[in-house]
């Protein structure tokens, strides 16, 4: 039996970025080898023209759907390692297209030698080849133009290279080839999505949760964690940063009115992302705001909470529908995990009549009843901060399994 030694990864959108083509290679590489950790046997090299992932007895096809998520991939191909021997490589192309075979298939033989030793030139391999496969197939059809398989043959110094598929990547950008940003990550729908737009387009993000204990739970922490794992398939690791927020809530609860509430929590959640994201040289915040969703999400409040900043703050689902947006969360597979019911912290105080339409000079009015900078400057003084890493959920899988067992 056949089994297919490496996969070929070829380059997305980054082939177009002139000089820094090699900067892109390298942080797909990193991302891919992130990614295929949960492979430990899997080995990943990257050239100018094409990524290596070698198997090393792995099996293919979980491997492929790892892959098939990763950004800045356009497409790959599995790959059979075989001993450059035409015999060797009859038996191939025959156990290959046997495989393969259902009445009517159309298929030919492509072949390249860049071993110009090789006994054989790329037309006689492709004939030999293709009578090879006659032999086993008399019906099988030979065709040069859109035929259902094109077997490519390669004869390299090293070995002979049989693939025959060519599955489509996920495309976007290599994640961190765009720089870095803050995503503000609640338990919600609307936040993984968000970082997931973003994650697309290269930016390498780092999660910013804000829990209240004992007002939110650990679970609810835990949830907020969980989501950011399942981020981490399209590009790597993501750091996590969960700032303590009760002090601040409890603040604002006792001095202001309740009406503002809502729009004050969001002042201070704006300020203390952006002072991280200073320090963590990340060079944008990114939220989960959709337009009209909620009251802190009309362009009224959207004004006065974006106020305390000029940093830019990128809203990948301000103009989606709701179901625009779960249908994304079912696809990326944190729908599931977004409907647990646990507190987010900004629900916990909420009033049951926030302003749609908070006026900014109110809004400063309020704050000069709380000392805004100290605040700040605690919670980001007591931020935590963990690696959260695919590994982690290929744990919890086998976790899962035993449990069961
Ligand atoms: P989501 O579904 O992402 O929670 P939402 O529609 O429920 O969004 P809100 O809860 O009002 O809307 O939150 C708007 C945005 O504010 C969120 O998308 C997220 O970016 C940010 N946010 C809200 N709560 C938190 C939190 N606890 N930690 C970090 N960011 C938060
Ligand atoms: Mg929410």
């Amino acid at each position: 039996m056949l089994t297919y030694s490496e996969i070929m990864v070829r380059y997305g959108e980054l082939s177009t970025k002139g000089k820094n083509r090699m900067r892109f290679i390298n942080k797909l590489k990193r991302n891919i080898q992130h990614v295929l950790s949960i492979y430990p046997d899997v080995h990943v090299t990257a050239d100018r023209d094409r990524c290596h992932v070698y198997l090393h007895g792995t099996d293919y096809q979980p491997v492929a759907e790892s892959l098939k998520q990763i950004f800045g991939i356009q497409a790959f191909s599995p790959v059979y390692k075989l001993e450059k021997d035409v015999e060797v490589l009859k038996k191939a192309v025959q156990e290959i297209m046997t495989d393969l075979y259902h009445e009517g298939l159309t298929f030919k033989i492509a072949s390249k030698r860049s071993d110009h030793n090789f006994e054989l030139d790329s037309r006689d391999l492709n004939h030999t080849l293709g009578d090879a496969v006659f032999d086993v197939l008399p019906n099988i059809q030979a065709q040069m133009k859109k035929p259902d398989v094109t077997l490519k043959v390669e004869i390299r110094e090293e070995a002979a290279y049989i693939s025959h598929e060519e599955i489509r990547g996920a495309g976007g950008l290599p994640v961190g080839t765009s720089g870095k940003g803050m995503l503000m990550l609640s338990g919600g729908i609307d936040s993984p999505v968000a970082g997931y737009l973003a994650l697309k387009r290269g930016v390498d993000i780092e999660a910013v949760h804000f829990a209240s204990p004992p007002y939110t739970s650990p679970g609810a922490l835990k949830k907020a964690q969980d989501l950011t794992r399942k981020l981490t398939k399209f590009g790597g690791n993501i750091q996590f940063i969960e700032v303590p927020f009760t002090e601040i809530q409890e603040e604002i609860k006792a001095k202001a009115p309740e009406a503002y509430l809502m729009t004050l929590t969001r002042r201070f959640m704006m300020r203390i992302t952006d002072r991280i994201r200073e320090v963590r040289d990340g060079l944008v915040i990114i939220n989960g705001e959709s337009l009209g969703q909620v009251a802190s999400q009309t362009l009224e409040s959207m004004q006065a909470i974006n106020a305390v900043t000029s940093t830019p703050v990128i809203r990948p689902v301000v103009t989606m529908d709701k179901l625009e947006i779960i249908e994304i969360a079912e696809k990326i597979d944190t729908f599931n995990i977004s409907i647990q019911p646990f507190e987010d912290c900004c629900t916990i105080f909420a009033p049951d009549r926030p302003k749609t339409n908070p006026k900014i000079k109110n809004v400063e009015q309020y704050e000069k009843r709380l000392d805004v900078e100290g605040l700040v400057e605690r919670a980001v003084a007591g931020i935590m901060i963990t690696e959260i890493t695919p590994q982690a959920e290929q744990d919890e899988v086998e976790d899962l399994i035993e449990d069961l067992l």
